[in-house]
């Protein structure tokens, strides 16, 4: 380790101001635990104390501002715990309230009349008047004597923290008393020169500084700039590596043959002609297991384009090659229809399907084990409980995974322990934001089914509100007049789990009610319910022998109906974007006209009433994703990269695509003339690497 990496890497505690009680507190709450931590610790806003406004300036989209004027009167008002200090503030414009709640005997006493103060804080409107609750407030000559008037950083904190004095101040202080220590020499630059000269980025050093000490606007602009594009190139760096380094290191399955097997399915038992995406996906994927290199790559595809039939094929150029593949699903309905769909298909094949999942248990379950690693099976289906130990291939040459977004990284890292170096296809209905794949997923190859097999007629949308619920029964009735069936969905979230499905029973019995029987058979479908009860539901629902399945979220993925027209959607506000498309992928699979019926509350929220409206415009998987991101909170897509173990800290997936894009392409030309950085001006850049991800095989090593 160089010198200034050990200045970098000392401990937060003999920081100035933090000491071994506070430096616990901080490495608790924050996971800061030496001087580079606390540096990547950054503001989320910034308030000018540049400029002063005078009074009359004040209006109601004012945020924060700093005032110059005198304090004319002080009152205190209320009793007990609903004590408050007024005092009137005044310039030459105009009066306002400054207001306390707390502290009151002490402020009190402080504030002095007839003296200039500089005040600042956040305007309230109160009934037709301004106050500023709790402002921070100087004498003014006390501020120009300390030649304050700069930017200054805010930085979110925590009750604890904020107890031993780390609130947004506290934390200012800190970076002062930092930059006390750090130099521009001790911070070597990570982006190099010519990258940085290129896009105009300012050096790390500086970057640093500004963002936590700024006095311009403008340094605050260049340095999160500069920041953002270093978040995001080190972690294209660390991802594109990773897949080099696989590139390299990990020799493909040989999968040379292609003959009768996989032609003869071609010719004779496809029950229709591939869409075009379908056969350019299905290259792809061969030239693939071609190559020499291991597949490992992500298959996008919006519900119902004909993913199965895809990856089924993929097995058969395996199976000819003499590989065994498994076909892995999030649930045991699905991978129960992915069984029946693949012994249906293959019927008159030699090729051996089974199935395994929790369910099977004992005896059943041993067999199968059996033939599985003498190779006697070729295919096999099943649930996570693929995963466990004691499910031994003979020769795994090939993985899918379907519904990848179920799935968390750990999960598909153990299901390639299972094999050699077996080819991975992991295949998802929900399209992924190009960001988020970009990240998330950027280690796999990606292919695109965009395009529907002929004749599907588009599943017509509608949004109605609970007034308007006779229209919503009016369709479900002309579906059931024309032999066709119905699924109702109620949403099931973990948090009010007792109500959801008090909701869900009250549905089915008004569902009976209305469509009563022997005419009609209603039936319910939720989790709770035994896995063989969940079966006969649903084999009853495929069957056409029920005619209206009232159900939660479980028929969610991947479920094929095709006489199913019709889904209602119950307090469909409730659910996310993408969420909303994969169950409207539920119905519109078969040849007649399909709706999707999203039922709603009256009164609903902005982001609520824009879901409702881009559904009933739009069956673009792709752009209901990237409306998705753009419409909900950071925390859900902070969650989604979590489960991919990328945390970002400056730059925002929703906002800074354009800077993704160039740092991953910049990422991408640089590894690809020095994969191992060892040109003289990549060295900052690889000790970097090194420095943040000791315990990575490939950065671990000391040059
Ligand atoms: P998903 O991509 O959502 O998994 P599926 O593979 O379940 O979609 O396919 C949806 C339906 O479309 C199935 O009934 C399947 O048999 C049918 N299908 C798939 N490809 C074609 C095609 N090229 N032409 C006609 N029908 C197709
Ligand atoms: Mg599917």
């Amino acid at each position: 380790m160089s010198l200034s990496q050990q200045k970098l890497n000392t401990s937060i505690e003999y920081l100035k101001g933090v000491g071994p009680a506070r430096a616990q507190i901080l490495r608790k709450e924050l996971g800061i635990y030496t001087f580079a931590d606390l540096l990547y610790y950054f503001p989320f806003r910034y308030v000018d104390k540049t400029k002063f406004y005078t009074i009359n300036q004040i209006t109601s989209e004012t945020t924060y501002i700093q005032l110059k004027g005198r304090i004319t009167h002080l009152e205190e008002l209320g009793e007990k715990y609903k004590k408050r200090l007024l005092a009137t503030f005044e310039d030459d414009t105009g009066q306002i309230q400054l207001i306390w709640f707390k502290g009151i005997r002490w402020i009190k006493n402080n504030l002095k009349s007839n003296v200039n103060y500089v005040i600042f804080g956040k305007p309230n409107f109160y009934k037709g008047s301004v106050n500023i609750p709790h402002p921070d407030y100087e004498i003014e000559d006390v501020h120009t004597m300390h030649n304050r008037g700069k930017f200054e950083a805010v930085y979110s904190s925590s009750d604890h923290l904020r107890r031993v004095g780390f609130n947004s101040k506290g934390f200012n202080k800190l970076f002062s008393n930092l930059f006390e220590i750090i130099k521009a020499p001790d911070i070597i630059d990570n982006i190099p020169e010519t990258i940085r000269q290129r896009f105009q980025l300012i050096k790390r050093f500086d970057a640093l500084q500004y963002i936590h000490l700024p006095n311009e606007q403008h340094q605050i602009k260049q340095a999160q700039r500069r920041l953002k594009f270093e978040e995001l190139f080190i972690l294209q760096i660390k991802i594109l590596s990773v897949k080099i380094d696989r590139q390299n290191s990990i020799k493909g399955l040989a999968m040379p043959n292609i003959n009768t097997l996989f032609t003869n399915f071609y010719k004779q038992q496809l029950p229709f002609e591939l869409t075009n995406a379908q056969k350019r996906v299905l290259k792809e994927i061969r030239n693939d297991i071609l190559s020499g290199l291991q597949m490992n790559r992500l298959l996008q595809g919006d519900v119902g384009s004909g993913k199965t039939i895809v990856s089924l094929m993929s097995m058969l150029m395996a199976i000819e090659n003499h590989y065994q593949a498994t076909l892995m699903a999030p649930t045991e309905i699905l991978a129960q229809q992915h069984y029946a769909t693949l012994k249906k298909m293959l019927s008159g094949t030699k090729v051996c399907v089974e199935i395994l999942t929790g369910s099977i248990k004992g005896k059943r379950r041993n067999v199968i084990l059996e033939r599985l690693v003498s190779g006697e099976i070729d295919i096999l289906v099943g649930t996570h409980a693929l995963l466990e130990k004691g499910v031994k291939f003979c020769k795994l040459g090939m993985i899918i995974i379907d519904e990848q977004h179920r799935f968390g990284v750990a999960q598909r890292a153990r299901l390639i322990a299972h094999g050699q170096r077996p080819h991975i296809l992991v295949m998802t209905a929900t399209p992924i934001p190009r960001t988020l794949a970009m990240t998330v997923y950027g280690d796999l190859d990606v292919s695109i089914i965009d395009e529907l097999p002929p004749g599907r007629e588009a599943i017509k949308t509608v949004h109605f509100k609970e007034y308007e619920r006779d229209k919503m029964l009016h369709i479900v009735h002309k579906a059931l007049e024309s032999k066709q069936q119905v699924f109702v969905i109620y949403p099931l979230i973990y948090e009010s789990a007792k109500l959801d499905y008090k909701a869900l029973e009250e549905g089915f019995e008004s569902i009976r009610n209305i469509f009563p029987g022997p005419k009609y058979t209603v039936d319910m479908l939720h989790g709770k319910m035994k896995t063989v009860e969940k079966e006969a539901a649903m084999n009853r629902f495929s069957k056409g022998k029920t005619h209206i399945l009232v159900s939660t979220t479980v028929v969610e993925v991947g479920v094929d109906v095709p006489n199913a027209s019709v889904m209602v959607i119950e307090s469909a506000e409730r659910f996310g974007l993408s969420q909303l498309h994969q169950l409207r992928g539920r119905v519109g699979r078969g040849n007649s006209a399909s709706y999707c019926i999203l039922m709603t509350g009256s009164k609903l929220s902005y982001e609520a009433n824009e879901r409702m409206r881009i559904m009933s415009e739009s069956n673009d998987g792709f752009l209901i994703a990237e409306t998705d991101l753009n419409l909900r909170g950071p925390g859900e897509i902070e969650g989604t990269l979590q489960s991919g173990h990328i945390i970002l800290s400056i730059a925002n997936l929703k906002t800074d695509k354009a800077i993704l894009k160039v740092a991953r392409q910049t990422a991408m030309d640089l590894l690809k003339k020095d994969p191992l950085l060892k040109q003289p001006e990549n060295l900052g850049l690889k000790q970097f690497m090194q420095f943040k991800f000791k315990e990575s095989k490939r950065w671990g090593r000391i040059a």
